[in-house]
């Protein structure tokens, strides 16, 4: 593991050695960027599609690489998706150590200065673009994205993640937190049985599956079909209701 120290060392020798991007690919091996207004005709030309965005959503819990710490997000933050196995951004080539989409690289791709992270800095968390003012063509599935903000907030994850933490043996938050993760994995499912071309776009609509989230909670998950039966007449009722 880098410390903060080698960092500071690694980030003093570039600084001496470097003063344009020399595309040597490091910043592209540490993930992909976050999509600001500025990226919007990006996203509404196909130069970036949405099935290669991810969106971490209000409350998620969030590793700040310039705070160096975990936070809650503020907001949606839309970012472009690793690569499988990798932090190493989708578009990221490392036959040539060259960016897929170079002319076209979103705002804080062509920021970045490496040797020189001043105005990245004091940009980054700012003019942040939403789900809403992506939509463009999913328009009509605004109120199912609400709907599921609402039933699967992180505001109460956090709240019945703690809640079990103190008291394992409290089955009225564990009852609660496994219906919220079962009705957000019932309701991909029935969104992917309805429309397959949908499931690629999934996790920029909702966000990455709650049962992969709540590790960062320090919580593991138990199946249980009869839940997500149940959930799943549940999904459907509400998919009807906005899908018809
Ligand atoms: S979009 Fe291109 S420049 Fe930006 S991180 Fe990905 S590969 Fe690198």
């Amino acid at each position: 593991m880098i410390t903060q120290q080698q960092n500071t060392d690694k980030q003093n020798d570039l600084q001496i050695k470097k003063t344009a991007c020399t595309r040597c690919g490091i910043c592209c091996k540490k993930g992909g960027p976050s999509i600001h207004f500025e990226d919007r005709e990006l996203i509404e030309k196909g130069n970036i599609p949405l099935k290669y965005l991810f969106t971490i959503r209000p409350d998620e819990p969030l590793f700040d690489n310039i705070k160096e710490k975990i936070e809650p997000a503020k907001s949606d933050i839309i970012k472009i998706k690793n690569k499988n196995n990798s932090h190493a951004c989708i578009f990221y080539d490392p036959d040539d150590s060259g960016c897929q989409i170079y002319e076209a690289r979103p705002l804080e791709c062509r920021k970045l200065k490496c040797w020189d992270t001043k105005e990245i800095v004091s940009f980054y968390d700012t003019t942040r673009i939403s789900r809403k003012e992506l939509l463009f063509s999913l328009d009509e599935l605004w109120s199912l994205v609400l709907n599921h903000q609402d039933r699967c907030s992180y505001q109460k994850v956090a709240t019945l993640a703690g809640q079990i933490k103190q008291n394992k043996n409290d089955h009225t938050a564990l009852q609660k937190l496994n219906d919220i993760i079962q009705y957000d994995s019932s309701l991909r499912q029935l969104m992917v049985e309805k429309n397959p071309m949908i499931s690629e776009k999934l996790e920029f609509l909702f966000g990455r599956p709650l049962t992969l989230t709540i590790l960062l909670y320090g919580l593991k998950l138990k199946q249980s079909s009869d839940i997500i039966k149940e959930n799943n007449n549940k999904s459907e009722k509400i998919l009807t209701k906005y899908m018809t």
